[in-house]
């Protein structure tokens, strides 16, 4: 900022340069003037002092002051209890100079930076080139040493409608992840939608983002985190992804939603690449699977634009059938000893399971709400066959029957949730499973 000083360099202007110098040299300049004067004056302890009242001076004890001969040019300034206080012309000059030295510096520097700018005035456009120049070089250079770092391939664009992208990688998860799986992706007049299905944290949202991040990149001219990549004409990414909202302004998540899929809906055309993770997530079950279905189909139909359609209703993976422009694709989970595992490699087809009760205990729900989402699964499951989807989420349940009647340890066992007990607890409870093996 100009009002603070510092934009003109030392050695630039002789008169800022000594401005400058006094004000840092102040306490070197008053130091070798404390010891002039004592050596003058002969009283040793002679000091020179600043304050804001009554600016710089001389103090001298009363008693120095009477005994002593002071030089000629000595000027009373204060007399205090136990000090007289004096000013000398030398001294004078230099409170003058140092006390506006500051706002002249900033003067000086602001004149100095004016005509700098009117000497660099006649040559804006010249900067103006130089300017963009560097900011290409800069952004070809970032783009060269990525693709060489990351190993990223050069994609070829064609006219032909379509992206044909081979073991495509997500640049950023690929960066954060020990091994990153790469994924192919293929979209043609054959599949203008995919429909990716598959477990939260499955890698839907990375998948489809990294399609639209290398369709980006080849378009900026930058090589692409991919084995091959062969990109037809896009005309414009559009994106319903759910990582904002916009409670601020008043719009609840779902208007939010609702309002991008809008915009989506009237604005993409058949060159147009478009993005929809988990669309109608927002409101009830129903008609969030009933917008989900309308707005895939409107995609299909009108836009008939390029679509990836994360969406962890399964109602929708039926569009495939009614749809050939349409494809299922998922990405899958295995449960493993009692946990899950992300396998993050996308496959043909439908997903055949949703996996959410165990990424919810992977998050750290309690084991017991995690036991009564299973039964009611279950019971769900059950009633949806023979009672139809009207199910009844809030009716009580059966109790609970054990698995396999087994050894009353396994029962208790079971029953036992670690993160929720304390030491105490945990070790009664070691104490009465112990018990119950007797
Ligand atoms: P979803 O949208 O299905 O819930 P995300 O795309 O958000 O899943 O992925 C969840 C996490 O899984 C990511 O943050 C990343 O750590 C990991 N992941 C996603 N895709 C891959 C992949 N291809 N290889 C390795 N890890 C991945």
């Amino acid at each position: 900022m100009l009002r603070d000083g510092g934009v003109i360099a030392q050695g630039f202007d002789a008169d800022l340069d000594e401005l400058r110098d006094i004000q840092t040299n102040c306490g070197a300049f008053l130091l070798e003037l404390e010891a002039r004067e004592r050596e003058r004056s002969g009283i040793p302890n002679l000091k020179v002092e600043f304050n804001r009242v009554h600016g710089f001076y001389i103090e001298i004890s009363a008693a120095n002051a009477a005994k002593a001969e002071l030089p000629d040019d000595y000027r009373r300034r204060q007399t205090l209890k136990n000090a007289e206080r004096y000013i000398t012309p030398e001294l004078k000059a230099f409170e003058d100079k140092a006390l506006s030295a500051q706002e002249r510096a900033l003067a000086r520097e602001k004149l100095l930076y004016e005509e700098v700018l009117d000497q660099l005035a006649a040559d804006i456009p010249r900067f103006q080139r130089i300017a963009r120049a560097c900011a290409l070089l800069d952004g070809l250079s970032a783009f060269a040493e990525a693709a060489a770092r990351y190993n990223y391939a050069m994609p070829r664009f064609s006219d032909q409608p379509g992206i044909e992208i081979v073991a495509g990688r997500h640049p950023v998860v690929e960066r954060q992840v020990e091994n990153f799986i790469a994924n192919d992706c293929r979209l043609d007049p054959t599949r203008r939608m995919l429909l990716i299905t598959g477990p939260n944290m499955g890698g839907k949202s990375t998948t489809m983002r990294q399609v639209a991040l290398i369709a980006l990149l080849a378009h900026v001219g930058c090589f692409v985190p991919a084995t091959s990549a062969r990109i037809g004409p896009v005309d414009a990414i559009f994106t319903r992804i759910g990582a904002s909202d916009d409670l601020a302004s008043g719009r609840s998540t779902f208007m939010v939603e609702m309002t991008e899929a809008a915009a989506i809906l009237h604005g993409a055309t058949d060159q147009s690449l478009v993005l929809m993770d988990e669309i109608g997530r927002g409101t009830s079950t129903f008609d969030g699977v009933a917008l989900a279905v309308s707005i895939a189909r409107h995609l299909l139909e009108k836009n008939r634009c390029w679509t990836l359609f994360a969406t962890h209703y399964f109602e929708l993976t039926r569009l495939a059938q009614d749809y050939p422009e349409c494809a299922n694709v998922h990405l899958d989970a295995v449960e493993h000893n009692h946990g899950i595992v992300f396998l993050h490699a996308l496959e043909e087809g439908p997903a055949s399971q949703s996996y959410g009760i165990e990424v919810a205990a992977l998050a750290g729900i309690p084991t017991s709400v995690v036991r009564d989402a299973k039964r009611r699964l279950r019971a769900l499951e059950n009633r949806e066959i023979s009672a139809g989807p009207q199910a009844d989420l809030f009716a009580s349940l059966p109790p609970e029957e054990p698995d396999a009647p087994g050894h009353p340890v396994l029962g208790a066992l079971a029953a036992i949730d670690p993160d929720a007990l304390t030491p105490r607890e945990a070790l009664e409870a070691l104490y009465e499973l112990k018990r119950l093996t007797a």
